[in-house]
């Protein structure tokens, strides 16, 4: 595996390969991120994939700091799933301009994560702006996990004619149905059984009020809990971690 932490030498190098896969994550690696790697793996010749913990994107400043990282088994991991590059730039890298130019959306990005999250999506748009430049991917993976995002991820791409195909992926749960999740890694034992339930009464519930009532029955803190479309959507805290979710009704 190649690794590339300077965007220069990186764009260089992607000029003369084959089909491009690409997927970006902030690293503390799960299945889930692997079943987007085994996804590109598959599906292009080459297999990019980035590591880079994005602090435009966090609005708490202790959020950012607790953010759970294991570079060094994740390094291993993706050697052995063969994965051709690791991308792992420094904020500096990434942000030359120290983020005076960015990419904002006026409508859904305000609503659900982005209401209790100001200017989440700013950050998470631009650093995927960034990064497609720099890669240059026929094909880009992102999580139904992170739903809200995969989706202004797709309208932005159609937005300025980016010349990518966002390939969404459907969420990896374990067997007890909570959603992986790199901060579930910071969740004591009994906030793990937390969010399990919470995941349970998320797809349980047949109305969105029994799942609230069930919810607030645990002492598990609601962020937001609509329905949009055919979908459910949930953000809670559980011992001060916020933890998202979202299902199909
Ligand atoms: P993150 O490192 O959390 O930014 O995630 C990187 C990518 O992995 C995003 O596209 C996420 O949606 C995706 N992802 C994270 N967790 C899961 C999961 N449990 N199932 C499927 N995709 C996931």
């Amino acid at each position: 595996m190649i690794q590339i932490s300077d965007p220069i030498e990186l764009k260089k190098q992607m000029r003369p390969l084959g089909s491009i896969g690409f997927v970006p994550t902030m690293g503390a690696l799960h299945d889930g991120h692997f079943s987007l790697i085994k996804k590109s793996l598959q599906e292009n010749e080459k297999t990019v994939v980035s590591i880079f913990l994005n602090a435009t994107q966090f609005n708490n400043k202790e959020d950012l700091e607790k953010y759970p990282t294991s570079f060094k088994d994740d390094l291993k991991k993706l050697e052995e799933l063969n994965v051709d590059y690791l991308f792992a730039p420094e904020f500096i890298d990434m942000y030359p301009d120290n983020y005076r130019y960015r990419v904002s959306e006026d409508k859904f990005s305000k609503t659900l994560c982005g209401s209790s999250r100001m200017g989440h999506f700013d950050g998470v748009l631009t650093v995927v702006l960034k990064l497609f430049n720099l890669v240059q991917p026929n094909k880009a993976y992102f999580g139904e996990k992170d739903y809200q995002q995969l989706s202004l991820i797709q309208d932005m791409a159609k937005a300025f004619f980016l010349d990518v195909e966002i390939v969404p992926c459907p969420i990896v749960r374990t067997k007890e149905g909570l959603a992986l999740s790199s901060r579930n890694k910071r969740l004591s034992n009994e906030g793990l059984l937390k969010a399990q339930r919470f995941a349970k009464i998320l797809q349980e519930s047949k109305e969105l009020t029994e799942a609230q009532k069930k919810l607030q029955e645990e002492g598990i803190k609601i962020d937001y809990l609509e329905e949009i479309g055919s979908r459910r959507f949930a953000a809670v805290e559980i011992e001060n971690i916020r933890l998202i979710d979202n299902v199909e009704k």
